[in-house]
């Protein structure tokens, strides 16, 4: 069977000292699972890299968006493997090059070389002059350029194999997804939300999703719009439930009893104190949000010490130093963006007051709070959770 190979870079997971065997496993086991749907197709670890293997019929570009969409992958490069000897690593870099000749018009390279099997006898400087020389000779077009090369012609030579590759192509880098414990992500349909679960999700945290609708106020369709966008979360935080729940009678009891000025600090206390519940229901040891310092009334420094002081656990805010044009930034490379801007209402815009406190003391928020039956309404909220499956998409 001709098979093509790919050469898969750990990132930070190479550098976990005793416990990078476990990273490196988690890692493969991660690639073996989104590359299933490939027959025949075998991922193996050798001395800290990662190697696929697939038939020759399967497009690479299909083989890398699936590979560079796991966690703790620094890069990927679609490599011809030949015996570890310089008459076989000259012949196969010679038709790498001719090949690249062909079809891209390659006028000029340079070699890099590494020499992972120190037993070998060619020192890496000789390895990359010498395999110079011989594509030289056999490749006439070409010339070496060390400044600014058409292509960089990478050799490495391992124990058992020679590798010969031109790109690296990036991946997200980051820790493998299960290494790093489960948080609960407050997931809105908004912009920022996805993006935090992403950024927790991308150093190895399982995610679980929260979110909060007011139905009827919110449609049908608002909701159907977040579990689109956690579809697309799912294709890098793989399969996890997102629990949902109606916030409209707590935010009904708010607006009837409550200066109108806080209403949205004290539903947003409201919507920590049911996702502290629900994440411990679920063995989710944190929160995740969207927040971002001063994005708006309610994630000034004041707000986030009222929010924040409504729960226990930790609380992540992965977003809280990031500028919205950075934030929409990553939105657009993870593909949730086009999807966030659907104009659908949140729960958060129903009963928005007109001149929200943007200096909120916390004596006076709980004070506000104690009107209310705080924890009858909590339990009410949890106990009327539905939970959905969310599936890639
Ligand atoms: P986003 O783009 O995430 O909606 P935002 O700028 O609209 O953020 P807010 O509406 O103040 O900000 O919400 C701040 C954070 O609170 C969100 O990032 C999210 O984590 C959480 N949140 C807001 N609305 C909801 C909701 N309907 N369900 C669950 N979590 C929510
Ligand atoms: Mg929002």
């Amino acid at each position: 069977m001709a098979e093509k190979i790919f050469i898969v870079r750990c990132g930070e997971a190479a550098l976990k000292g005793h416990n990078k065997s476990y990273f490196e496993k988690m890692l493969v086991d991660r690639i073996k699972k989104l590359l299933k749907r490939f027959e025949k197709t075998t991922v193996t670890r050798q001395e800290g890299l990662i190697f696929v293997r697939a038939d020759e019929s399967i497009p690479s570009d299909e083989i890398i968006k699936e590979i560079s969409k796991v966690f703790g992958v620094a890069s990927i490069s679609p490599a011809e493997e030949t015996a570890p000897n310089m008459e076989d690593i000259f012949d196969t870099a010679a038709e790498y090059m001719q090949k690249l000749i062909d079809e891209k018009g390659v006028k000029t390279f340079k070699v890099e070389a590494k020499r992972a099997d120190k037993n070998f006898p060619v020192k890496s400087p000789d390895i990359a002059r010498q395999v110079g020389g011989a594509v030289l000779k056999r490749c006439k077009v070409l010339s070496v350029d060390v400044h600014d090369p058409d292509v960089y012609l990478y050799v490495n030579v391992r124990r058992d194999k020679a590798y010969i590759y031109q790109q690296k192509i990036k991946g997200f880098g980051g820790l493998p997804l299960g290494t790093n414990g489960k948080g609960l992500v407050l997931l809105s349909g908004g912009i920022d939300s996805p993006v935090a679960a992403f950024m927790m999700a991308k150093r190895g945290m399982m995610i679980e999703a929260l979110h909060f609708h007011s139905y009827p106020y919110t449609s049908q369709r608002a909701r159907e719009k977040v579990e689109e966008l956690a579809g697309k979360l799912a294709i890098y935080c793989s399969r996890f439930k997102m629990h949902v729940v109606n916030l409209l009678p707590i935010q009904e009891q708010i607006v009837q009893n409550c200066p109108e000025e806080e209403t949205t600090i004290l539903v947003r206390r409201f919507m920590m104190k049911i996702a502290q519940e629900i994440a411990m229901k679920n063995g989710c040891g944190m929160l995740i949000t969207g927040e971002s310092l001063g994005q708006v009334a309610s994630q000034t420094s004041h707000s986030l010490i009222c929010t924040d002081a409504a729960v226990d656990i930790p609380v992540m805010r992965p977003l809280i130093a990031l500028d919205k044009v950075d934030i929409m930034e990553i939105a657009k490379d993870i593909g949730t963006y086009d999807i966030s801007i659907q104009p659908y209402e949140d729960c958060c815009t129903v009963f928005l007051p007109k001149h929200p406190v943007t200096k909120p003391k916390l004596d006076r928020i709980l004070a506000s709070e104690s009107l209310l039956d705080v924890d009858k309404l909590v339990e009410d909220a949890v106990a009327s959770v539905e939970t959905v499956d969310i599936y890639p998409r």
